[in-house]
């Protein structure tokens, strides 16, 4: 009995040691199972937006057509809901450009290419993408493929859309791609450059896709910050954003309004128009800065 109790101490040493070692190892190597739920402890499920009531004498009531005649007014789809519930017109056409190879909605392109370098800067791996924009035909391919229930139905995949793309780094892609620091950092960086990951963990309920951490959609700016840091889905921010009403972030205001009734602030320097593709126009409004802004909201012009 005694000599047992010799070996016993240093036994459960060398398994602490043995067990410490395997779970550092599993935690260093194999991101796929800790980074999401590291990178949702991160978020805040709230949203860094306040309620906003400008003034009514420092708006004006435009068209569409009137305000998209205007310098610095840009029409966009980047808050156009794509999903099962949410199809794409049926006369909808994909405005697309070429970057090596990849087809994707002009805007996105040169954020594309920041994200990419800056990943490549910070990892020294170079990311590329593996599927960009996608013909209905393209998709109905890839869902012959697909197990049910994991790709999009045709004229609701977001690639239709050209409005998303699927990346990889060299050696991992899929759920591989977090096994990689650049993989994982994309996750991280993409808001910075107008991109969210579309279908995080935890939210399959809501985006009825299962977490796919390659998939980035190009929502801009300053969307693609708010939504990551909160950690809500697309579906759950632009539900967030009532009908009518105005919301501020810094620099910028923000509304969902009736495609009819486009009452705006005066006084922005950029003004940004996209569908929502439920019957609504997103407005997004840059100011110089965030005094400006202040200034305007206390019916004070500058
Ligand atoms: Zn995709």
């Amino acid at each position: 009995m005694k000599r047992a109790g010799k070996w016993r101490k240093p036994f459960c040493l060398l398994l602490l040691f043995t067990i410490l070692l395997c779970g550092t190892a599993a935690f260093l190597h194999k991101g796929e199972w800790w980074f999401p739920i590291l990178y949702r402890l991160e978020t805040r499920e709230e949203l860094s937006l306040v309620a906003a009531s400008p003034p009514l004498s420092h708006c004006t009531l435009w068209t569409q057509e009137a305000l998209l005649e205007q310098d610095n007014v840009r029409a966009t789809r980047n808050l156009m809901l794509v999903n099962a519930e949410h199809p794409l017109p049926e006369d909808y056409e994909a405005e697309l450009v070429l970057y090596r190879g990849a087809q994707m909605h002009p805007l996105m392109r040169d954020d594309y290419i920041r994200l990419r370098d800056e990943i490549q800067r910070e990892t020294g791996v170079r990311m590329y993408v593996v599927s960009d924009y996608r013909t209905s035909e393209e998709q109905q391919e890839i869902l012959n493929k697909s197990e049910a229930g994991i790709a999009a139905k045709v004229g609701c995949s977001e690639h239709e859309a050209g409005l998303a793309l699927d990346v990889y780094a060299p050696h991992f892609d899929g759920m591989e791609l977090l096994d990689s620091l650049s993989g994982r950092m994309l996750s991280r960086l993409c808001c910075k450059h107008g991109y969210i990951i579309r279908y995080p963990a935890g939210k399959e309920e809501i985006t009825g896709i299962s977490y796919e951490p390659w998939h980035l959609r190009y929502v801009g700016r300053p969307h693609a910050a708010l939504i990551t840091e909160s950690g809500l889905t697309m579906e759950e921010y632009l539900e967030h954003l009532e009908v009518g009403q105005w919301y501020r972030t810094e620099e910028y205001l923000i509304a969902r309004l009736p495609q009819d009734r486009l009452l705006i602030p005066d006084g922005w320097e950029r003004c940004e128009l996209s569908p929502d593709n439920m019957g609504n126009v997103t407005v997004t409004l840059r100011y110089a800065d965030a005094q400006t802004l202040s200034n305007l909201l206390r019916n004070r012009s500058n």
